[in-house]
C-alpha cells in the first residue's frame, strides 16, 4: 500500500534541477572580497560577494545563508538570522491566505441543507477493520522476529540475529522510524546489519535514514527494478502522485472532529522527513543470504508493485509477504492511481508462497498471523478471489459487456465475499473490474457514440439547460437526495458546478452529498477522497499545488544521475521548444559520465555519451549536481560563479533551460 505519509515541500516549486554545476565542497574557496558602497538592498535581501565575482549583489537572506554555509559567498554587512518558520506554519499561512475570500462568501450563504441520514458517519465494516491495524504494538512472532504494527500506516519488521538485527521495511518518515526504533530497542540493542525493502512504496522506505543510524556499513537489499520503480512513482509522477496520495490517505483532513483523518481507524497520515536511501544489493529472481546467522531467502514476485519481493525465513518458517496480502481484496486498482497491476501477477506470486507452508505470516501492513492452516486459508482465498475477478472480467469482456456493465455485474462468491481477510478497506470489486477492462482493452468500450465525445464542459451546460437551468437543477438534486439517490445527486451537482463553479449554494449542497456518500463507503481511500472534496467545496481547505511532495530535493539529489536525468524530457514545454534544434552536452568530470540532451521536434532526447557536435557543453562534478538538485544553487548562478564550466554562450544556455518547467536557474527562485 502506498500511504499519505508525505513530506512537505518547503520550497516554492517542486524542483527537479538536473543540470549540475561544479563545486568541490572540500576545497575552501578564496573570496575576493570587495563591495560597492552604493548598493542598497531591498527589504528582505542582503548584500553578498561571491567566490568568483568581485561585484557584490543583493539576494534573499536565506539564500545568502545557504551560500555562506556552502563556502561560495560571503555576507557583506550585518549578519542575518534565518527566519524561523516551521513547515506546518508555512502551509497554514499559505492556506489561510488563499482561503479567506471564498470562505467568507460561503459563510454568508444561507442554505438549508437536508438533515444527515440517521446512520453512522463511518461504514461499520470499515470501522471493524480497525482490529487488523490497531492498536500500536510490537508483536512477537517467534523468538527472533518482531513486527511493529499500528505506529504508522505500514509495518516495520525486526529479525534478530547473533550479533545484529535485520529490518524489513522502514516506514514512511524518519520520525516514525525513530518512534519504532525506540520500541525495538526495548528488545535488543544489537546494531542494524541489513535493511530489506519489500517494495518501493514510500510508506515502506522513507524512514531508512533513522535505521542507518543504528548500524555501520548496513547493506540495503531490494529487487533489481526497485530504484526505477521508486523514481517513477515518487519523482517522475511525483507532483500528481503526491496530491492524489494525500487525498486517499486523508492527509488534507483535520486531526480532530467528525471529518478527521481515518476517524481513528488506522494510523493517521503524518508529515515528516523523507529519509530514503537507495539499495546497495539487488537481485533478479531470488537471493539467499545469511546475515548474523539468520538464513533468508528473498524472492521476486510482482503484485501490488512491479518490484515486490517476499522474504522467507526457512528455519523459522516465517513468511514476510510484503504488500501482496494485507487483509484486503488485493489492490488491483488504487484510487491514487498507478500503472496497471496485472491480477495474475498476484495469483502467480501467491502460487509461489502457498507451498512454503508457512507457520507464521507477517505482512507489511496489519497484524501477523500464526498457524499453517490459517495462513493457507488466507493465501488460497485471496489467490482465488483475485483469479475469480480476473477470469470473470475477461469472460464478460469476451461476451461483449462494457466496463460499466461488468463493474456492476461481477461480485465475489458469497463465501469469499464474507471472508474476513477479503475486506474492501482499500477498494471494492467494481473498481478492480474496471481497471482489468481498461488494462487489457484501454479506454474505448466499443460504443461509437462515445468514441469522440463533446467536452465535459459542453455536456454540463447542455444537461443543466435540459433541466431548466441552474436553480431547477439544484431542485432536482434536492429531489434526488430526498429519494436517497446520493450518487445521482453528486453527478448532477458536478454538472452544475461545471457551469457555475463558484455557486455557493451548489457547493454547499454538493459537499453535503459527498459527505453522505463517504458515510456509505467501505473503502478508506474513497471515504477520505469524498471528505476531502467536501471540505474543499466548503472552503475549509485549499489544495496548494506543490505543498506536498513524495520526494524532497535533498532526496532527489541522492538518486543516481543516470536515472534522474532521464525524466527531464517530461518537463519540456513543447510550445516553447517549437522549431528548436539544440544539443547540450553534459559531462560529470569526477565519475566519467556524459549525456547528450538534444531538443528537436518539440521533444528532448536524452542519450548516454557526449555529443559529437554540441551547441553547448557543461562540465561539472557530481557534488555540484547534488547542490543544484538539492535546491542550494541555481544553475546560472553556478555557471557565473565558475562552478560549472560552460562551453558556449550563456544566453543560449538560458534559452535552453527556459524550455523546461520549473528548473531553478537562480538560487533566489528556489
Ligand atoms: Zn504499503
Amino acid at each position: 500500500m502506498i500511504a499519505g505519509m508525505i513530506g512537505v515541500n518547503s520550497t516554492k516549486f517542486f524542483i527537479i534541477a538536473l543540470i549540475p554545476l561544479i563545486l568541490s565542497i572540500g576545497i575552501a574557496p578564496v573570496l575576493p572580497f570587495s563591495y560597492s558602497e552604493e548598493l542598497v538592498c531591498p527589504s528582505g535581501e542582503i548584500e553578498v560577494v561571491r567566490v568568483t565575482n568581485p561585484n557584490s549583489i543583493c539576494i534573499e537572506q536565506d539564500t545568502a545563508l545557504r551560500w555562506t554555509h556552502l563556502g561560495i559567498a560571503e555576507i557583506v554587512g550585518e549578519p542575518v538570522q534565518a527566519p524561523v518558520k516551521t513547515l506546518e506554519e508555512s502551509k497554514k499561512v499559505e492556506k489561510e491566505s488563499t482561503q479567506s475570500e471564498s470562505k467568507q462568501e460561503l459563510e454568508s450563504t444561507e442554505i438549508e441543507l437536508p438533515p444527515y441520514p440517521d446512520q453512522p458517519s463511518i461504514h461499520p465494516k470499515l470501522l471493524a477493520t480497525n482490529d487488523f491495524w490497531f492498536p500500536p504494538a510490537v508483536h512477537k512472532v517467534t523468538d527472533n522476529v518482531w513486527v511493529a504494527v499500528g505506529y504508522d500506516m505500514a509495518n516495520s519488521i525486526m529479525i534478530e540475529g547473533d550479533d545484529g538485527i535485520i529490518i524489513v521495511d522502514t516506514l514512511s518518515t524518519y520520525e516514525k522510524a525513530k518512534e519504532v526504533i525506540a520500541e525495538f530497542r526495548k528488545i535488543t540493542d544489537k546494531p542494524v546489519k541489513a535493511i530489506i525493502y519489500t517494495h518501493g512504496h514510500l510508506d515502506h522506505v522513507h524512514g531508512t535514514g533513522a535505521f542507518l543510524e543504528e548500524g555501520e556499513d548496513v547493506e540495503i537489499y531490494a529487487h533489481d527494478s526497485h530504484l526505477d520503480f521508486y523514481i517513477n512513482e515518487n519523482s517522475v509522477l511525483g507532483p500528481i502522485a503526491s496530491t492524489r496520495s494525500a487525498h486517499v490517505a486523508g492527509a488534507f483532513l483535520p486531526t480532530e472532529g467528525p471529518d478527521r483523518s481515518n476517524l481513528g481507524v488506522f494510523a493517521p497520515a503524518t508529515l515528516g522527513t523523507i529519509a530514503y536511501v537507495a539499495p546497495t544489493q539487488t537481485f533478479s529472481d531470488e537471493l539467499e543470504v545469511e546475515i548474523s546467522g539468520v538464513k533468508l531467502k528473498m524472492v521476486f514476485v510482482a503484485g501490488e508493485s512491479s518490484d515486490q519481493i517476499y522474504v522467507w525465513l526457512p528455519d523459522e518458517e516465517v513468511l514476510l509477504i510484503g504488500d501482496n496480502i494485507y487483509a484486503i481484496i488485493p489492490n488491483i486498482y488504487t484510487l491514487r492511481g498507478a500503472v496497471y497491476r496485472d491480477p495474475m501477477n498476484y495469483v502467480n506470486a501467491l502460487d509461489k508462497m502457498i507451498p512454503l507452508d508457512a507457520e507464521y505470516l507477517v505482512p507489511s501492513h496489519v497484524k501477523p498471523v500464526t498457524g499453517k492452516e490459517n495462513i493457507r486459508d488466507i493465501l488460497v482465498s485471496t489467490r482465488d478471489a483475485t483469479q475469480y475477478i480476473y477470469d470473470q472480467t475477461i469472460r464478460g469482456m469476451n461476451q461483449g459487456y462494457t466496463a460499466d456493465e461488468l463493474s456492476r455485474m461481477i461480485q465475489l462468491p458469497e463465501h469469499l465475499d464474507n471472508h474476513p481477510w477479503l475486506t474492501k478497506t482499500r477498494n471494492d470489486v467494481s473498481t478492480h473490474v474496471k481497471t482489468i477492462y481498461y488494462g487489457n482493452l484501454g479506454w474505448y468500450e466499443g460504443d461509437s457514440a462515445f468514441l469522440n465525445t463533446i467536452s465535459l464542459k459542453d455536456r454540463s451546460h447542455k444537461i443543466v439547460n435540459g433541466f431548466g437551468g441552474v436553480d431547477t437543477t439544484i431542485s432536482s438534486i434536492r429531489d434526488a437526495i430526498d429519494n436517497g439517490e446520493y450518487q445521482w445527486a453528486a453527478e448532477l451537482g458536478a454538472y452544475v458546478l461545471n457551469v457555475e463553479p463558484d455557486n455557493p449554494k451548489a457547493k454547499l449542497l454538493q459537499a453535503y452529498v459527498l459527505r453522505v456518500l463517504s458515510f456509505n463507503s467501505e473503502g478508506m481511500d474513497e471515504r477520505h477522497w469524498l471528505l476531502t472534496d467536501a471540505r474543499i467545496l466548503e472552503g475549509k481547505i485549499t489544495i496548494v499545488p506543490g505543498a506536498f511532495t513524495q520526494s524532497s530535493p535533498e532526496q532527489m539529489a541522492e538518486l543516481p544521475i543516470e536515472k534522474l536525468i532521464k525524466f527531464l524530457p517530461t518537463k519540456l514545454d513543447p510550445q516553447k521548444a517549437a522549431g528548436i534544434d539544440t544539443i547540450l552536452g553534459v559531462t560529470y568530470s569526477d565519475i566519467d559520465m556524459s549525456f547528450t540532451l538534444h531538443v528537436r521536434n518539440s521533444i528532448l532526447a536524452v542519450t548516454d555519451g557526449a555529443p559529437e557536435s554540441p551547441d553547448m557543453t557543461l562540465v561539472l562534478d557530481s557534488d555540484t549536481h547534488k547542490l543544484i538538485v538539492g535546491g542550494h544553487l541555481g544553475i546560472l548562478d553556478a555557471v557565473e560563479l565558475g562552478q560549472a564550466e560552460l562551453s558556449g554562450d550563456i544566453d543560449d544556455l538560458v534559452n535552453f533551460l527556459n524550455l523546461f518547467d520549473n528548473l531553478s536557474l537562480r538560487t533566489n527562485e528556489i
